[in-house]
């Protein structure tokens, strides 16, 4: 009983192990019976990172059970990844961009809402209600923790590599191709809900009198109450954004 995985690309990064080379891929010999999803995770791979598995120039399954004797190439998501369109792999795409964030990347949940993303987000989740949502909702777990990435339950999630929460957004706009749909101050930072708009006159005692004087545009969270204004802060971001993530 012999199979051969051979991992390409970025999947090395997760690889236990990995001989130290420049070589783009490494080849893994299995002698046991498994499905290929199984043999994968054996090796620290989350499956919500292989983008394509082939046998042959043809695509597999997760759940394809290889033989005795076959080669399997298995190959990363590759960037601008679009979550929206149904591959081999993830037949049930997700029906728009959102995200359920893990409470290690606590401060890119912050910055994801701030560009007006769809972000679940409690620090207090532990692994199974983070697993949960994102299957129930079918949204994208974003964590730096791969063992909770290899749940069954999980179809779309990714592994942040980044240390500082600009870098991890970047990461995340560049990856999944998000740049074009930036929204920038439509969404709370607190509660994630969608800012209304409200006038001046409604939110008057609540200002400072600088604010007063010099802003006439406010939105309001349902949820918390929190005003919000387009202040010199706005500007500071969108050059920020430019910057990391190429957009504006
Ligand atoms: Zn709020």
């Amino acid at each position: 009983m012999s199979i051969t995985l051979v991992f390409h690309g970025d999947l090395l990064y997760f690889l236990r192990n990995a001989p130290e080379s420049t070589e783009r891929r490494v080849a893994k010999v299995f002698e046991r019976i498994a499905s290929v999803k199984d043999l994968i995770e054996s090796q620290g791979v989350p499956h919500t990172e292989v983008g394509r598995i082939e046998l042959g120039g043809e695509g597999k399954i997760f759940g394809y059970i290889p033989n005795h004797g076959e080669t399997i190439h298995v190959y990363p998501l590759t960037p601008p990844v679009n979550a929206t369109k149904p591959s081999l792999l993830r037949p049930n795409p997700v029906a728009e961009v959102s995200f359920v964030a893990d409470v290690n990347v606590g401060r890119l949940a912050k910055l994801l809402r701030l560009l007006g993303f769809d972000t679940l987000y409690d620090p207090s989740w532990q692994d199974k209600e983070l697993a949960n949502l994102a299957s129930k909702y079918n949204k994208i777990l974003l964590t730096k923790d791969r063992e909770l990435l290899m749940r069954k339950s999980i179809n779309w999630g990714k592994l942040i590599r980044s240390i500082s929460p600009w870098d991890q957004l970047a990461e995340v706009i560049l990856f999944y191709g998000l740049s074009d749909q930036i929204k920038l101050f439509t969404r709370c930072t607190n509660c994630n809900q969608v800012l209304e708009p409200v006038s001046k006159e409604e939110v008057l005692d609540r200002l400072e009198p600088l604010t007063r004087l010099m802003y006439n545009q406010f939105t309001q969270c349902p949820a918390c109450g929190k005003v919000f204004w387009r202040g010199s802060h706005h500007k500071h971001i969108e050059e920020k954004l430019r910057r990391i993530a190429g957009c504006s």
